[in-house]
């Protein structure tokens, strides 16, 4: 793994005869599923992980193209970034045989009172519908812990830029240091604990995230929260705690799925995207969720870019917030109506 790391950032996969690939980072860490006899499986019709290989030439991809001074600020959030993620990846060893699988409200609140010490901006429950866990991967264990953390709208707001994908690099960081201390936290007390990998994975975070009602997916395919609009990061830790106060088990439905009626009128991510890679309208994909952008398009442009993130930094939930969002919007009757559905929301594990 570190091998990728310093041939991508320190030299810039120059001398490298195989390209540098996040990818095969990735890969290399869902390598330790292999240690599970059984794993909670995906849908047949469940989609892939997106991939990050972008056809763009090496000459132009930003990240292999920096100055020295910008190669030693992305190690300072590479490094504890991937070796965090490296000793997250060694806790799916297959060992752990946890005695619990009930935890007490209290322990639920320090949990949380953890995560937020740590950095975390909120945080939900879920149990993992088998259609967000990603083709040929698998879980060890069905319900998951959710949690968010904010990129800060100055460097955010500069996007495409330098500034704004060390911000999100940063965002990585933090978020891999964090679910290595709830992980730890939830083991020490008895329970299952596998930290998701906090770039890449193997289920799809803002899927995850808007079941545990912490927000809702806007048409930019990003999570928009009350709290940070959609300058944020989403991480999980897999458990097998049963008892989670799901948005299920609290007999709440989502309240911010209005949001998806703003975007119905709003589009500006649409109209801001540099290559037009973001639908006029999500399109429904086989698996119950929607797809809302083409990612080729968008891979290409955002290799060369900085990551761009221009969608999340123009969406006026970043912008001017949630609350100021909601006063003004009136509703939208002419909105497409459409939900992640419930009838996909249930869990088997053959
Ligand atoms: S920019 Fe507008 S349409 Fe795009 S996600 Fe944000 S609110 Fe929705
Ligand atoms: S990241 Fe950039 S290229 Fe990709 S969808 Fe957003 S605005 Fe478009």
């Amino acid at each position: 793994m570190f091998k990728h790391i310093f041939n991508t950032v320190i030299r810039g996969g120059g001398r490298d005869p195989e390209p540098p690939s996040l990818d095969k980072i990735l890969e290399h860490s869902d390598k330790h599923l292999n240690n599970f006899s059984t794993l909670v499986q995906p849908l047949p019709e469940s989609k892939p992980r997106t991939s990050f290989n972008a056809d763009t030439p090496k000459e132009e991809q930003s990240m292999l193209n920096l100055s020295v001074s910008q190669r030693l600020k992305v190690m300072s959030k590479a490094l504890p970034l991937f070796t965090n993620m490296q000793i997250g990846a060694r806790m799916y060893d297959g060992k752990s045989e946890p005695p619990s699988a009930e935890a007490t409200p209290e322990f639920i609140a320090e949990l949380e009172a953890l995560a937020r010490k740590a950095g975390a901006v909120d945080v939900g429950y879920v149990k993992v519908p088998r259609n967000a866990i990603f083709q040929g991967k698998g879980l060890p264990c069905e319900y998951a812990v959710v949690f968010s953390v904010e990129m800060d709208k100055e460097p955010i707001d500069t996007s495409p830029s330098f500034e704004s994908q060390l911000e999100v690099m940063d965002g990585y960081k933090r978020m891999a240091t964090i679910s290595m201390k709830m992980a730890r936290f939830m083991r020490k007390h008895g329970f299952a604990a596998y930290p998701g990998t906090a770039l890449g994975g193997i289920t799809d975070y803002p899927h995850l995230a808007e079941l545990a009602g912490m927000g809702a997916i806007g048409y930019h395919g990003l999570l928009i929260s009350p709290g940070e609009g959609a300058r944020l990061r989403i991480n999980t830790i897999y458990t097998n705690i049963s008892n989670l106060p799901t948005l299920e088990a609290q007999g709440k439905e989502n309240e911010h799925l209005w949001i998806r009626d703003f975007c119905a009128m709003c589009k500006k991510c649409i109209r801001k995207c540099p290559v037009e890679a973001i639908y006029e309208e999500p399109r429904p994909r086989g698996d119950g969720g929607m797809q809302t952008i083409d990612h080729a398009t968008c891979r290409d442009y955002f290799a060369a870019n900085y990551g761009c993130a221009v969608c999340l930094a123009i969406c006026p939930f970043s912008q001017v917030g949630y609350e100021k969002v909601q006063a003004r919007f009136k509703g939208n009757p002419e909105a497409p109506q459409f939900r992640i559905p419930v009838e996909m929301i249930q869990v088997a594990t053959d």
